[in-house]
């Protein structure tokens, strides 16, 4: 049995336990259709089971307030993160399911899904992720411990890693996320993907487990930052969590 499998059941009893899943969203299918974990299918684990309903934003709307103004945040999490896992609900009734299938299993094989699954199993995910990787600023924000030491030996520096980042996320055309991530032999690598996509799915062109992702559409900044991306990318890594990105990095 693959460690995986069971924090993933522990995740989905937890949610339903909550009434979370999809109750107030009124897909009454899904709590059964996500609550027997029995014959999940065993394909390589994946840590941080997302639950397939938003979770509350870990602060509030104003919390990131001059990195991020609260009215982008709001929108961001209440109109647009919250659609992405309403249109997840929909794709995972009307594509029949099997029980237990995870999140992360979706992802790993979106090649056999509809575009309605990929861009909103994506969109959900890195969202999802998103909102638990940042936290109010602070001042010298940076990673330490075992990522930090991975980050200069593969990077030489923070700075460096944090250029090479920032010019993935400035140069992604169009709508998309800047990812650092780590590959199959656990290298940390930095790269960007189109629209939802991400490194977990098997059509990316970038493969990995992601660590940190910044939305790059221009529903992230826009309001504040207009044309101006890279000041926005810029001023993000201020309000970075690196210690929920350490946690990230240190469960694969
Ligand atoms: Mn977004």
């Amino acid at each position: 049995m693959e460690k995986g499998s069971g924090l993933n059941r522990r995740k989905f009893l937890t949610s339903t336990a909550k009434g979370s899943i999809a109750v107030g969203l009124g897909f009454t299918a899904l709590p059964e259709l996500l609550s027997s974990c029995s014959n999940t299918k065993k394909i390589v684990s994946v840590p941080f089971a997302t639950s397939f309903t938003q979770q509350p934003l870990p602060y509030k709307y104003n919390a990131l307030e001059n990195v991020i103004d609260a009215q982008t945040m709001e929108l961001h999490y209440s109109k647009h993160g919250a659609a992405y896992a309403k249109s997840l609900g929909e794709a995972v009734i009307a594509e029949k399911l099997s029980s237990g299938t995870s999140l992360e299993n979706i992802l790993q094989n979106i090649s056999k899904y509809s575009v309605k699954m990929r861009n909103n199993a994506g969109g959900h995910y890195n969202h999802e992720m998103f909102w638990q990787s940042m936290r109010p600023k602070t001042s010298d924000n940076k990673p330490s411990g075992k990522l930090l030491a991975a980050i200069e030996q593969q990077f030489g520096s923070f700075a460096n890693l944090k250029s090479k980042f920032s010019d993935a996320a400035k140069t992604r055309f169009g709508s998309g996320w800047a990812w650092l991530y780590t590959d199959s032999t656990k290298m940390l690598k930095i790269g960007s993907s189109a629209n939802q996509d991400n490194p977990l799915m098997d059509i990316s062109e970038i493969k990995g487990f992601p660590v940190l992702g910044l939305d790059v559409w221009e529903h992230a900044y826009y309001l504040k930052y207009q044309n101006k991306r890279a000041d926005y990318v810029d001023n993000w890594w201020n309000v970075v969590n690196w210690d929920y990105v350490q946690q990230r990095y240190e469960a694969i």
